[in-house]
């Protein structure tokens, strides 16, 4: 079923047609993460372009400090601000390379989330934080099949 979010101020809005690319649905809790939604992490879900509908023109701006040590581009609203989605410009990992570019959701702009299947950077999670029961939990990055 397709769901449609948007951000705070509606210049951009997303609409995600497949609700099969939510098996790959994950809570992150790297600092980058935290730094950008303000709060403990946030949920994330990585989309091949043709999964996505996009109306607005997101600005972006280049993180080459990030968690994993790959730049990423953060694309987010001009009119509030607000993160969309985050673009991987190389691989996600130097031993899985990946030759297209992955757009990864923040999932905070939809009404109902679907819940996470894993958490990752685990190991960044806070003390009074606890474990999502059911989901996997990865301690860095979560590579999904065939990245
Ligand atoms: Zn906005
Ligand atoms: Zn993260």
């Amino acid at each position: 079923m397709p769901i449609q979010g948007r951000c705070n101020c509606g210049a951009i809005s997303i609409t995600i047609n497949n609700d099969d690319v939510f098996k790959n649905n994950t809570f992150c809790h790297c600092l980058s993460c935290r730094k950008q939604s303000g709060g403990a992490g946030t949920i994330v879900v990585p989309l091949e372009d043709e999964d996505i509908v996009m109306k607005g023109e997101p600005k972006v701006w280049v993180d080459d400090d990030t968690t994993t040590g790959f730049p990423m581009g953060r694309w987010y609203s001009g009119g509030c601000g607000w993160y969309v989605t985050l673009s991987l410009k190389c691989g996600m990992t130097e031993s899985s390379p990946s030759s297209s570019p992955v757009m990864i959701i923040k999932m905070g702009l939809f009404e109902v989330l679907p819940k996470p299947s894993m958490g990752q950077f685990v190991k960044r999670r806070q003390d009074w934080e606890t474990e999502l029961s059911g989901a996997e939990q990865v301690d860095g990055l979560f590579v999904p099949e065939g990245a």
